[in-house]
């Protein structure tokens, strides 16, 4: 099934399938940060991180959200829907950290008063610059109808995976979403929600750096990488998606 990668991304695989409307992602163990600028390896990601999007995708079909998932077929593998994608990283934020922190001078852990949906140009040549509706138009990224639809549906999703991670005892800081059409337009999540591209924190008082439970601890050296993502496997599974209450959106 997988013969030559139609392309190779820093941490996931993807090959074409018999049919052409089908893809296979292989997620891979290797991690990356600040652009690429930062390389390492981490053991098993590639089959936690798989897991723990397949549970993602089906506990947001659930709830009514639409993504390229059609199903995991081996312990690193997902079958995905192909999708023209849409080249922005959609983020939403719920608690300052990271970039906006450094952009705005936020403290880090400050509880914003509304969840903050920004849009950054998918463009590694460029460092994936923030951008605002009025570039997404000259460039034309998407129409404004279209980045109606991203922030409706990128604000649903917050709340359905702040309740989907509070049951796992994990407070969801801020995630990246990338999305894409199907052949009849439909926008759908692609890529992954994982650790790699969600801020968690563990639910309990303490030190940060000890509750930080997310690709933060290979960006920022802070150890125990592997064991702390098998740990929201872990939790995730225990809780089990169908489980979770609906969202409540
Ligand atoms: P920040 O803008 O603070 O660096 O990131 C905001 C959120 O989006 C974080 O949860 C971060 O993990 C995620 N994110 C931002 N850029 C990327 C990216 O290029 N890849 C992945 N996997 N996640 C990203």
């Amino acid at each position: 099934m997988t013969g030559t990668p139609l392309y190779e991304g820093k941490a996931k695989i993807l090959y074409a399938t018999a049919d052409p409307a089908v893809l296979l992602v292989q997620f891979k163990d290797s991690a990356t940060a600040f652009n690429a600028q930062k390389k390492g390896e981490i053991p098993n990601k590639g089959r936690i991180n798989c897991a723990i999007a397949s549970t993602i995708f089906q506990y947001l079909a659930q709830q009514g959200i639409p993504s390229h998932f059609i199903r995991q077929v081996s312990s690193n593998q997902m079958l995905v829907k192909a999708l023209q994608i849409i080249p922005l990283e959609v983020v939403v934020r719920n608690i300052a950290a990271g970039s906006l922190c450094q952009r705005l001078g936020i403290a880090i852990g400050t509880q914003l008063p509304q969840p903050l949906v920004e849009f950054f140009y998918k463009n590694d040549s460029l460092g994936d610059p923030l951008v605002t509706n009025a570039h997404i138009q000259l460039l034309r990224i998407a129409t404004p109808e279209q980045l109606d639809q991203l922030v409706q549906l990128a604000l649903k999703i917050n709340s359905y995976l702040q309740t989907f991670f509070a049951t796992a005892k994990l407070i969801l800081v801020d995630f990246k979403l990338e999305f894409g059409t199907d052949a009849s337009g439909n926008i759908l999540v692609g890529d992954e929600i994982s650790p790699d591209s969600c801020r968690l924190w563990d639910d309990r008082a303490g030190d940060l750096s000890d509750r930080i439970m997310d690709k933060d601890r290979f960006r920022q050296d802070l150890g125990k990488i592997a064991e702390t993502y098998q740990a929201v496997a872990d939790r995730i599974q225990a809780v089990g998606w169908q489980n979770v209450a609906n969202g409540g959106y």
